[in-house]
């Protein structure tokens, strides 16, 4: 016998297949699928226990009816509600997180998102495959020919494409309820203003703009056309971060005494606007050095009292002509907290912090990146120090980021990260910037209330 016949002998087996009617259904592509309903068809024959027990394991007999060994899983009547899954893991090993809740398509955000550089490519149209609240129904763009690639790759309508001269027209897109805006830092205010007068809420990348003047017009502007305003800080949705800021507030280390944070990288090209002072309002700081302080401020949830600077720029680099290289600052908080930050446009990547407490230390080494980021932590048991690595399951912060001003506009609620939170930090740069300008400590207004300029914590 040759092979091929006795594959095809052991395929139809005891199906009710004829050996010619299979080469018939082979040439024409569908032996297998017929196969698999004539095996379907031999589970709900009715069989004698003998024959299940005689033919079970046999190639080509019938499948065994067994029965079901797993308790059913919770349905809730709420689409919201996640379905509970048995368990299948003893409960002292790490358990997977509730089971997704998406949205139906039509029930979603739908966003336009304006500016498809690097961050929107690269990261926030990926990250829309992962939500569950959010989805991407028109684009932004100065280069017709990139946007209509783009669209075809997302199955973005054309009629949803807009370049800048069209962006207020957006006004008239039904589909669209929120602009997330992705362009450089000078270009935030003017596209967050007229996106709101067009009747959008508005999501809008960090820094928030380039004056604490502007961030303040773009909150007064959201507020005139009663549309949410956003600032999309992905590290305060992120489930690494959110566990040092619940360890630093529970005082599971006592009280923190000091925190050292570095956010460098090596940046090249002169020619982009990054190194352009209208469009990008500064260098190393409020692209870079922003997560330092924003992070702090998250983590600690009070807001700095005092800051000291140093500014520092290669003489004769070119990309150092409008913009500066490289700051270190130190920051004084109310409750006796010391924070020594640097952040630089000028050295090999580092994004890392480490809170020091009483009795132990909390790290975050790699704390800013948008994935692989790890977090320690070590104190004293007796003679041993302990450290320990927690694994905790990534999250992709836009995602994260995108569903929770989602939930806000679904449910009326304030964001976590509204304006008055990029506000805040454009009001600090600029106390660090003094600073280094004067060569003094600089004081900020007292504020008492703790998470002073954040909105309700997110519930997921
Ligand atoms: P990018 O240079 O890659 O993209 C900027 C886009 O704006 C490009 O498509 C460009 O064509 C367009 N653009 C429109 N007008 C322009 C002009 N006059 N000059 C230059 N470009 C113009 O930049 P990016 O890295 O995508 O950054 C965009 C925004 O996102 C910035 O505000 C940045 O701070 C922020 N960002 C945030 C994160 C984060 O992790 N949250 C990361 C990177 C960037």
């Amino acid at each position: 016998m040759k092979p091929i016949d006795h594959l095809v002998t052991n395929l139809i087996g005891n199906s009710a297949l004829s050996r010619q009617d299979f080469l018939q259904l082979t040439s024409r592509g569908l032996a297998i699928g017929a196969l698999g309903s004539t095996l379907a068809s031999c589970e709900k024959r009715p069989e004698s226990a003998n024959t299940a027990q005689s033919t079970a394991g046999t190639p080509g007999g019938p499948i065994p009816k067994l029965p079901a060994t797993s308790p059913p899983a919770d349905i809730p009547a709420d689409s919201a509600k996640p379905i509970e899954l048995e368990q299948i893991k003893a409960k002292t090993e790490q358990q997977e997180g509730p089971t997704p809740t998406p949205m139906a398509e039509d029930k979603r955000i739908g966003y336009a998102l304006v500016g498809l550089g690097h961050l929107t490519l690269n990261q926030i149209l990926p990250a829309f495959g992962l939500c569950t609240k959010s989805k991407v129904v028109a684009l932004v763009s100065g280069s017709p020919e990139k946007m209509q690639k783009v669209a075809t790759q997302y199955g973005i309508k054309k009629e949803s494409c807009y370049s800048y001269a069209d962006y207020d027209k957006l006004r008239d897109n039904k589909e669209v309820q929120a602009i997330y805006i992705v362009l450089p830092n000078g270009m935030h205010a003017e596209y967050t203003i007229r996106g709101a007068q067009a009747g959008k809420h508005i999501l809008c990348e960090k820094p928030m703009a380039n004056t604490a003047q502007e961030c303040q017009a773009m909150i007064d502007a959201c507020k005139k056309a009663d549309r949410k305003l956003m600032i999309a800080y992905r590290i305060q949705y992120e489930p690494h971060n959110k566990m040092v800021r619940e360890m630093v507030q529970k005082q599971q280390f006592g009280k923190v005494k000091n925190i050292i944070a570095n956010n460098g990288q090596n940046s090249d090209n002169p020619k982009h606007w990054r190194f352009n002072k209208a469009l990008a309002g500064g260098g190393a700081l409020p692209d870079v050095g922003l997560y330092c302080l924003n992070t702090i401020r998250f983590v600690l949830g009070e807001e700095p009292s005092e800051v000291m600077a140093y500014v520092h720029s290669t003489p004769g680099d070119p990309r150092f002509k409008e913009v500066e290289e490289q700051v270190n600052w130190l920051m004084k908080f109310p409750s006796g907290v010391q924070a020594s930050c640097a952040t630089s446009y000028g050295h090999h990547d580092e994004k890392s912090y480490k809170v020091m407490a009483d009795t132990g230390w909390i790290k975050m080494d790699p704390a800013f990146p948008y994935t692989g980021l790890q977090l320690e932590t070590s104190r004293a048991e007796g003679t041993e120090n302990q450290i320990i690595q927690h694994k905790i399951a990534d999250k992709d912060h836009f995602t994260a980021e995108m569903d929770h001003f989602s939930e806000c506009l679904l449910k009326n609620k304030v964001p976590f990260t509204p304006g008055e939170e990029g506000l805040q930090d454009q009001k600090i740069i600029e106390a660090i910037y003094q600073s280094a300008r004067e060569g003094k400590p600089v004081k900020l207004p007292a504020v008492s209330k703790k998470d002073a300029f954040r909105g309700p914590e997110p519930t997921a």
